[in-house]
């Protein structure tokens, strides 16, 4: 089964080939780092998780870059605002992001390279960019790229440079510019006293200045495939569909136009938008949402990838709360099957799971491979969680292939709760964590968990309460419920009620 993925530049679906047997090197435009990223940033960054976790799966080595804007017009204007050095400014939403992405369970890259901590490598290049000819000095000291020395100028995002006005003396000094805008574009500014002030400015040959974004995202690229693969061309560079025009468009032309390579990359993959009540997520609307907001509400990230995979990336998601809770139930159920597969795991499968792990393996591949269907992959461990939990009730007990076709499924999305409250109808034996049960159905907890038990043990013991506290709540009975919560803090846990009316248990001491 090949890899099919569309590529943007040709609006086709293409059979995925890298460059070098084996490898592959991948570009993904990371976040500006003047504020925390929302969870519209986050859904690209999703999709390139995936895309990345799927190219692992299927045997490639992936070199991963995703860079990080520290110097733009965003966070200049930030430190500013802040009364603060860019470096100082922007750190701690560094750090948040690779917070936020640990949390949403988003594999490190390989490298994260600082617009900052490359400006030598972009001086070279707008050098390099003058001495073609295909950039030039405005009198106002900024290094402009002349897009009519650059004929394949508007081939990603097929805009039309035909209607420009001849001898064009209009040019465009900001990061961001529509595609009624398109002029020539500054690669480097020039110092203005802003900039000095928050110490975004650096000498150069060509003038003092800091480097437009496009140009650096070109820069750093081209210097760390250079240096890791020999390369000058990548094979995937992705981004969110609002990156198509300019940024990406202005980097194929800088990046090309020195390389003399006719592409920069050669599949290009876009996300499409987030968005909130029908509107697109953005500062302006006044309707954004970040992880860590999530994450306060002991949303489990697992529901957080389950919503954004049930939807294909190349298709607009309209976040509800609806949404975000049914998601949230969801992905409690695959959590709780897959405890419940960990619990039961045998040697051999019984042939219905044998076969159910087989179509799921496949049903995954399938959809993966056909441009990252995730809903269909999604979907197949649906499928597999109910044909198991119905072996697992006739009494059947998982075997490796079980185990390894939902873990293989698992380890590529990422979609099941931590989160999991346990089932408290016995079986007949003791169970895990002080649990007791007396015959079917029935089932009585020890008020102590006894202490020479495992963490986890603990913990499901701890979770058995919080879930008996819940339906006492429920039923209004608060003094039990008031009554479990307190012999739960002597055994140092805390109870946390989810939005989703799932519970979660946090530990806050260990017993004495
Ligand atoms: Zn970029």
């Amino acid at each position: 089964m090949t890899f099919r993925l569309y590529n943007t530049l040709t609006r086709q679906v293409e059979a995925f080939e890298p460059l070098q047997s084996g490898k592959v090197s991948l570009y993904t435009c990371g976040p500006t780092v003047y504020n925390y990223a929302h969870l519209g940033n986050f859904r690209t960054f999703l999709f390139e998780d995936l895309l990345r976790r799927w190219l692992e799966a299927s045997g490639y080595e992936v070199f991963h870059v995703m860079n990080l804007t520290d110097v733009d017009d965003k966070t200049i204007n930030g430190a500013t605002a802040a009364g603060l050095p860019l470096r100082q400014y922007v750190q701690p939403y560094i750090d948040a992001f690779h917070e936020d992405r640990g949390y949403l369970r988003i594999r490190d890259a390989s490298v994260y390279p600082r617009a900052t901590d490359f400006i030598p490598a972009m001086i070279r290049l707008v050098e390099a960019l003058l001495a073609r000819g295909v950039a030039y000095r405005g009198e106002d000291g900024s290094v402009y790229f002349a897009i009519r020395k650059f004929p394949a100028y508007g081939r990603l995002s097929r805009v039309d440079t035909r209607e420009l006005k001849a001898g064009a003396s209009e040019r465009v000094t900001s990061d961001e510019y529509t595609k009624e805008d398109v002029r020539d574009f500054a690669i480097w500014k020039a110092a203005r006293p802003e900039d000095e002030k928050v110490g975004a400015a650096w000498d150069t040959p060509f003038g003092r200045g800091r480097p437009g974004w496009h140009l650096e995202c070109s820069a750093m690229a081209l210097e760390l495939i250079g240096k890791h693969l020999g390369a000058e061309v990548l094979d995937i560079h992705a981004g969110g569909v609002d990156l198509i025009f300019p940024h990406h468009e202005d980097e194929i032309a800088q990046s090309c136009a020195v390389t003399g390579q006719d592409l920069f990359a050669r599949y290009w993959a876009h996300g499409e938008f987030l968005n909130i009540r029908g509107e697109k997520m953005s500062k302006r609307f006044g309707n954004i949402t970040t992880p860590r907001d999530l994450k306060e509400d002991g949303v489990d990230a697992g529901a957080i990838r389950l919503l954004m995979f049930q939807t294909h990336y190349r298709q607009q998601l309209d976040l509800t709360d609806d949404g975000l809770a049914a998601a949230q139930e969801a992905s409690r159920r695959l959590g709780e099957f897959q405890n419940r597969l960990l619990e039961t795991r045998s040697e051999l499968d019984p042939p219905r799971l044998a076969q159910a792990a087989e179509r799921l393996a496949r049903d995954v591949a399938e959809g993966l491979n056909d441009d990252l269907n995730a809903p269909r992959a999604v979907a197949a461990m649906f499928t597999f969680m109910n044909e198991g939990n119905a072996a697992l009730d006739a009494g059947e007990r998982p075997g490796s292939a079980a185990l390894r076709a939902w873990s293989n499924a698992e380890e590529v999305l990422g979609v099941t709760s931590k989160i999991t409250s346990m089932r408290i109808t016995g079986t007949g034996t003791t169970a895990p964590g002080g649990l007791q049960t007396r015959g079917e159905g029935t089932a009585e907890l020890l008020d102590t968990s006894p202490a020479d038990q495992s963490e986890e043990l603990q913990k499901a013991w701890a979770l058995q309460w919080a879930v008996r506290r819940k339906q006492a709540k429920g039923l209004r009975n608060y003094p039990e419920a008031d009554r479990i919560r307190d012999l739960l803090r002597v055994a140092g846990w805390e109870v946390r009620d989810a939005r989703d009316g799932s519970v979660e248990v946090v530990r806050i001491r260990r017993a004495s």
